[in-house]
């Protein structure tokens, strides 16, 4: 039996936050360019969004297709990446990505999650990002935003990104998937913090176990 919260939550969130479609992937979704959200998502890895956008933005005056990143030397890479982070693994990833792309799938992005994830570089949530914002498949990606925030509700209790989708794809019904990710990323930003949530302006307050949360504000 689904959590009858979930309607509720999932009611007043869409109303705070569906328009509120302010990261570097959401955005993209408006414009969608496989190869540029999965570049983008796997420069997101570790690093804050206002990173991302610096990382995608240089990279991509400059190359954005598998071919270009190929032709890049690697420390003219490295640089245009620096503000991502961990710039010299990811360069690294970047080139294999391309690579394989190029090689095995004719320079197409692929749009199953078996083969994305077959791509050394490419995990769950990255492949779901894609599956999800490039080719509008109704898929749950999971990123720390939407594991944590799932479990302090009491609607899972899981310890993994991976384990939260699973379980949320047995709760939340299908017609929220697609606003799942970006309701919940934003939500996690502002008002459900990781650490000190602010539970005295949610406006799901009265509806949240607070599971795990010792401090808030
Ligand atoms: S009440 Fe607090 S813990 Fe619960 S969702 Fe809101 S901010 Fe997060």
């Amino acid at each position: 039996m689904p959590n009858k919260n979930i309607l509720k939550i999932m009611k007043i969130l869409k109303s705070h936050y569906s328009s509120t479609d302010k990261t570097t992937l959401n955005r993209m979704r408006k414009n969608p360019d496989a190869f540029k959200i999965l570049i983008s998502c796997l420069l997101s890895l570790r690093t804050q969004d206002k990173n991302t956008e610096i990382a995608s933005r240089r990279l991509f005056e400059v190359a954005d297709t598998p071919e270009e990143i190929l032709k890049l030397p690697v420390k003219k890479l490295e640089k245009l990446i620096f503000s991502s982070g961990h710039y010299k693994k990811k360069a690294r990833t970047l080139k294999h990505v391309s690579e394989i792309i190029l090689k095995d799938y004719n320079g197409k992005v692929p749009d199953t999650r078996e083969e994305l994830m077959s791509i050394k570089g490419i995990g769950p949530k990255t492949a779901n990002i894609v599956l999800a914002f490039a080719y509008g498949k109704n898929v749950l990606p999971i990123d720390t935003h939407c594991h944590r925030i799932p479990n302090r509700l009491g609607w899972v209790k899981t310890k993994t990104p991976e384990s939260t989708e699973l379980e949320l794809g047995k709760i939340l019904p299908k017609k929220y998937w697609k606003d799942f990710n970006a309701i919940f990323v934003q939500f996690g930003k502002e008002i459900c913090v990781p650490i000190s949530p602010k539970c005295s302006i949610c406006p799901i307050n009265e509806y949240c176990s607070k599971i795990g949360v010792k401090k808030r504000r």
